[in-house]
């Protein structure tokens, strides 16, 4: 399969709809880029990397390092993460309050900004320097050490958190955040703001569609079977209140964020990530799932 002309057709297919989302601009700084920009990167478990447009641009990975801290998580806690976060799709949107006090301070699932928390709380229970932790797992799956969280996007996230400071004291209050809740955010704000491209995303997810060991380095991070169930995660709940609209289109297990990046793998084969700032209704990239959508259609190949 020649993907560069595949991903160049769907580039050139796409890129007339400039124009039709809205960037974020809940956090000041992502309010400020430039909203016509569009790349899309894939890479290979036979170690391809193809990509076209601004694929060498580095983004905010904004609530694609949900994937990341949970792989961390997971990796230490195995199932006993389960008493603390569902494994649900929420049908709310990610930064949802509802369901959490009629669910007693346990979020239905780890991609909500709830059950973000939750985990990033746990990775501060395990590591003494969590910040560092983070960009060293991220540096590690995408096999590339200039990686760095982008401190400008950080502290404007941090200076605009009411929301997710809301989200954290709710849950402390029902005992299920162990963390002081000004900490929580600084840590969570950080790991949102890595700046990554989409060429540095394919591979990072790369680990994922190999079953959970790490191709740069051969280093087992997850079990199969936990690799598994984080796809499986990220194909009921990636989207929020759009998961099913997502597999239903697209047909992959993946992960938006609200700098515009989406990235989603073929299990056994592939990750591909696709970066353009607009978003749709739902906070997740209008043209990254128009040209997902495409991707599977025009090679025929989803994980169905
Ligand atoms: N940092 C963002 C927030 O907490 C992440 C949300 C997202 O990417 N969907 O609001």
């Amino acid at each position: 399969m020649d993907y560069k002309e595949v991903i160049d057709n769907i580039y050139n297919e796409v890129k007339p709809f400039f124009g039709k989302g809205r960037v974020a601009d809940y956090i000041p700084a992502l309010a400020n880029i430039n909203p016509k920009q569009y790349g899309i990167a894939i890479a290979t478990l036979d170690g391809q990397i193809v990509g076209t447009g601004d694929y060498q641009t580095k983004f905010s990975i904004q609530s694609i390092s949900k994937v990341f801290t949970l792989a961390m998580v997971v990796r230490h806690m195995g199932g006993d993460l389960w008493k603390y976060v569902g494994r649900e799709p929420s049908g709310t949107p990610f930064n949802s309050l509802v369901q959490l006090e009629h669910e007693q301070g346990i979020p239905r699932n780890p991609f909500i900004n709830a059950g973000a928390l939750v985990v990033t709380d746990k990775v501060m229970n395990l590591y003494h320097r969590p910040k560092e932790a983070i960009l060293q797992f991220v540096r590690s799956v995408a096999g590339n050490d200039d990686i760095y969280y982008d401190k400008m996007v950080a502290q404007s996230e941090f200076e605009h958190a009411s929301r997710n400071q809301a989200l954290g004291h709710f849950m402390k209050s029902f005992g299920n955040i162990d963390n002081d809740v000004d900490s929580l955010i600084d840590v969570y704000c950080n790991q949102c703001s890595i700046a990554m491209t989409c060429e540095d995303l394919a591979k990072s997810f790369l680990f994922l569609a190999n079953h959970g060991t790490n191709p740069h380095n051969n280093e087992n991070i997850l079990t199969v079977s936990r690799s598994k169930r984080l796809s499986a995660l990220m194909l009921t709940c990636g989207f929020y209140d759009e998961s099913g609209e997502f597999a239903f289109r697209v047909g992959m297990p993946g992960k938006s964020g609200v700098g515009g990046g989406v990235v989603a793998i073929i299990p056994g084969k592939l990750s591909i990530a696709v970066w353009s700032p607009e978003l749709n209704e739902h906070g997740n990239s209008y043209m990254g799932i128009e040209t997902l959508e495409r991707f599977t259609t025009n090679i025929g190949i989803s994980i169905f």
